[in-house]
């Protein structure tokens, strides 16, 4: 039998967890509930409904993926942290999913436990928003509008959940998740620790935080940090952000967004004036900060490339689309192609944005 890994936390407001390999102590502060955690007695003690074999594809955006060996589909805190114990106590590995809005899951599925991360409660009070990992981004938003606090308004069309779009530091529009985070509740699964992050401790940056160096912390909840604004200004800045989605990008159709990150000049290998001397068409973005990758993709002529059932969106290069019945070897196909005729053509390398699993 492997030793138990054991962690007890002091700062944990719901109390003491321990990890055993056989015996589970979770300790809520209202009732303690001991369990047996041996195969065989998991359906009859845990509190969460864990269910198998479950198809990935229906809790992705890009309906694409094959099934996860065991599954559960939790909102409440306590219940996420309950489905990272029964991972743990199968020794099996877990993936959370929030709205699967920014991941590609193997046509094999994920042997390991996904957790689905949906809904939760959201609600403001005086200038902040507090808000479940599992709440979509757009509920978020909204909820903000009606309280008529105003910096949130770009996150209005980000198909994600809160939890999701913490962890890339989703953005657009002038936005990023960067800007309004003031804190964040995590569970540590390795220490079993649940604590708060202060927003400079999630290190975040372009399409980055302390969350994808650390796996193993899972955002249970967020404080949001916002102003007071004119609430009808603040509609109209969400109609305006709507309407030039809708013009601009694919918004209905079976994606997972930008597949890949923008380039930014600063990162390593990057010589902008030379660049900029080779292919003059990158002189518009000069004083930006990033070169589109949508931009590359679209100079480099594959509009409209397709493997398979999935091809480039001749609308948003980055956006990859699934007409139906896609699989992820063809996603992954034409990801290669992509990387391999922009970097033939630019010298350019792209670097997904999406995440991978189970492969
Ligand atoms: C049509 C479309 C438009 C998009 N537009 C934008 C855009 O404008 N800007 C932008 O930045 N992105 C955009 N995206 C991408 C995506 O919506 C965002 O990245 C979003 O924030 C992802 O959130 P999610 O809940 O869907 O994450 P998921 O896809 O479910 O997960 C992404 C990663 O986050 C992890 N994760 C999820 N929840 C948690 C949690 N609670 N704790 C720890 N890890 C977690 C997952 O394990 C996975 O590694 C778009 C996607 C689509 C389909």
């Amino acid at each position: 039998m492997p030793a138990p890994h054991v962690a007890e936390t002091n700062d944990c407001p719901i109390g003491r967890i321990l990890f055993l390999s056989t015996i589970l102590q979770l300790d809520t502060g209202c009732n303690t509930i001991t369990k047996r955690g041996l195969n065989g007695f998991f359906k009859e003690t845990y509190m969460i409904k864990i269910k198998e074999n479950i198809s990935l594809a229906l809790y992705t955006v890009y309906k694409i993926g094959g099934h996860a060996r065991f599954f559960a589909d939790v909102k409440k805190s306590e219940d996420i942290i309950e489905a990272i114990v029964f991972a743990k106590e199968k020794h099996l590995p877990f993936v959370i999913i929030g709205a699967g809005s920014n991941m590609l899951v193997a046509d094999k599925g994920f042997f390991g436990v996904a957790i689905h991360v949906g809904g939760g409660e959201v609600r403001t009070e005086g200038e902040k928003l507090f808000t479940d990992a599992g709440v979509m981004t757009a509920r978020a938003v909204v909820a903000s509008a009606k309280a008529g606090l105003s910096g949130f308004e770009w996150g209005i069309g980000v198909p994600g959940s809160i939890g999701g779009s913490i962890r890339g530091n989703a953005g657009c529009f002038g936005g990023a998740m960067k800007d309004v985070v003031e804190n964040v509740e995590i569970f540590d699964s390795l220490s079993a620790e649940r604590r708060m992050l202060e927003a400079a401790r999630c290190e975040f940056s372009y399409r980055h935080s302390v969350f994808k160096k650390h796996p193993e912390w899972i955002i249970l909840s967020a404080v949001l940090s916002l102003k007071k604004g004119d609430q009808k200004q603040i509609q109209q800045r969400i109609r305006e952000i709507t309407e030039a989605r809708a013009a601009k990008q694919d918004i209905g159709t079976k994606s997972c967004g930008c597949i890949f990150k923008n380039i930014t000049w600063a990162q390593k290998g990057i010589q902008k004036t030379e660049l900029i001397e080779r292919f003059p068409w990158l002189a518009d973005f000069r004083d930006s900060e990033n070169i589109p990758a949508s931009l590359l993709i679209d100079r480099a002529e594959l509009k409209g490339k397709r493997v398979g059932r999935v091809y480039v969106s001749p609308k948003h290069a980055n956006y990859f689309v699934n007409e139906g019945e896609a699989t992820a070897e063809e996603v992954v196909m034409l990801i290669s192609l992509v990387k391999d005729t922009v970097r033939r053509k630019f010298g350019i390398s792209l670097e997904e944005e999406i995440q991978y699993v189970g492969f």
